[in-house]
């Protein structure tokens, strides 16, 4: 091929924003060339890198905005160490079709035994299926909505929370919840009602989120909305932190009635 075609597709396919086939025009010219690809292959082969490329770069794109606080796949979690999880349900999750479904995912249990992990894991998993995602812990999001409210921009908010497809709240229960922090978080999720899924996180049982939220009436209210359309991971386990600890011999094994 002429450098001068050369260059005249170069443009194109810059014009096109098409840059993985721009950087690999000319090796896969080569290549067609050698292999005496058909037509038909050829521009298989060029369309299927580029679209490989932007999905790759979306996923990246989507997964930073999403703020997680740390980015392990599911793939990375250890299923026998946690016999009280059903793996089977976990991979149907990850499928995504609760999201389709508008279903909720409530994850309850004591520290360390991988609510986070496995909440990132799915947010993850919608991500690749083309979602967008946004997490936050149950702290922030009410210290932020609470801001919002104090200055007016309540709506605005709300609005930032319902915008995502999945929105994954970790951490419920860690910290108390002030009269209104309970009433904008109960704004948040009739919001979200059957229109958005999330995945809720708690190391308290349903029956003391009223403790959790400071007002019963309040605590309900959220928990039937919730629970209307909603899978629960009850996981009954030891601390994964532990394990790691013990591996490393910080503490003895007698020590390690984790609560
Ligand atoms: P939780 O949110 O329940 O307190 P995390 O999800 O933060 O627990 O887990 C604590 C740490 O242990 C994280 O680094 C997490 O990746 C890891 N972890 C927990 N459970 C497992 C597991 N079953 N397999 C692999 N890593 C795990
Ligand atoms: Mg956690």
């Amino acid at each position: 091929m002429n450098p001068a075609q050369l260059e005249r597709l170069s443009e194109h396919l810059v014009k096109l924003r098409l840059f993985k086939s721009r950087e690999r025009l000319e090796a896969l010219l080569q290549h067609a060339a050698e292999k005496e690809l058909a037509y038909s292959d050829f521009l298989e082969q060029v369309l299927g890198e580029e679209v490989a490329a932007k999905t790759s770069k979306n996923v990246t794109m989507r997964t930073s905005m999403a703020r997680f606080p740390f980015v392990k796949p599911l793939e990375t979690f250890d299923f026998s160490y946690q016999p009280s999880i059903d793996k089977k349900q976990v991979q149907q999750l990850a499928s995504c079709h609760f999201i389709e479904h508008g279903d909720n995912v409530v994850v309850l249990g004591p520290p360390g035994v991988g609510k986070t992990h496995l909440s990132v894991g799915l947010g993850l998993k919608a991500i690749e299926a083309g979602y967008r995602v946004f997490f936050s812990t149950a702290a922030n999001l009410i210290s932020a909505l609470t801001k919002a409210h104090g200055e007016g921009r309540l709506d605005e908010r709300l609005k930032f929370y319902t915008t995502p497809r999945l929105l994954i709240i970790d951490e419920i229960g860690y910290l108390p919840i002030d009269r209104l922090g309970a009433n904008l978080f109960f704004q948040l999720i009739s919001r979200r009602y059957e229109r958005g899924p999330m995945i809720l996180t708690s190391n308290q049982s349903f029956g003391a989120w009223g403790e959790v939220f400071g007002d019963r009436v309040i605590a309900t209210a959220i928990l039937d909305r919730l629970l209307h359309h909603a899978v629960t991971l009850n996981i009954r386990g030891n601390s994964y932190r532990l394990k790691e600890k013990l591996k490393a011999g910080l503490v003895r094994a007698e020590e390690t009635n984790d609560s």
